[in-house]
C-alpha cells in the first residue's frame, strides 16, 4: 500500500504544497513545531533516507536547499534548521524548520495548532518565493 506521503503526491490526500519538481514534493507539516515547518520528500517511495541512491539523495538535498531559501524569505527567522527522523512515516522526508532558537528544533514540544487559513497563507507565501535554480 502506498505511503500517506505518496498519496499526497498523487493528490489523493490534500496538502499545503509549497514546491514541486519532477522528482520532489514539499508541503507543510500538519503538526508544525514552528510556523513554516516544511517536509521535503522524494516522489519515489523509499522508507529510510539513507537507502536512496547517491544521486537521489544529492538531488533531494539540493531541492531542500532551494525550499529552505524560499522559506527563509517567507518566514523571518535566524536560520532554517534541518532534521531527519522518519520514525512515524515510512517515506523518506527532510524537516525544514524556521528557527528563532534551539528550542524550535525540539520535536517533543507541543505542536502548534494553526487554522486552515493560516496554513494556506504560509504555504502560499513560501511557494511565491520558491525558485528551482539557486539564488545568486
Ligand atoms: P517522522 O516520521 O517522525 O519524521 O514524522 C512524520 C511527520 O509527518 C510528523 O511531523 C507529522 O506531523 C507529519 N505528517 C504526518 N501526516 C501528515 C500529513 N498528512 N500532512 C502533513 N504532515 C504530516
Amino acid at each position: 500500500m502506498a505511503s500517506i506521503f505518496s498519496r499526497i503526491v498523487a493528490g489523493e490526500i490534500p496538502s499545503y504544497k509549497v514546491a514541486e519538481d519532477d522528482r520532489h514534493y514539499a508541503f507543510l507539516d500538519i503538526n508544525p513545531v514552528a510556523e513554516g515547518h516544511v517536509l521535503v520528500i522524494p516522489k519515489r517511495e523509499v522508507d529510510y533516507i539513507f537507502d536512496l541512491t547517491d544521486d537521489e539523495y544529492a538531488a533531494l538535498q539540493v531541492f531542500a536547499k532551494h525550499v529552505a531559501e524560499a522559506l527563509r524569505q517567507a518566514i523571518p527567522c535566524r536560520k532554517v534548521g534541518m532534521a531527519v527522523l522518519g520514525l512515524e512515516v515510512p517515506h523518506a522526508h527532510i524537516h525544514l524548520i524556521p528557527m528563532q532558537s534551539e528550542g524550535d528544533m525540539d520535536f517533543r514540544r507541543d505542536k502548534l495548532t494553526l487554522s486552515p487559513e493560516r496554513m494556506a497563507e504560509i504555504a502560499q507565501s513560501i511557494a511565491s518565493k520558491f525558485r528551482k535554480t539557486p539564488l545568486q
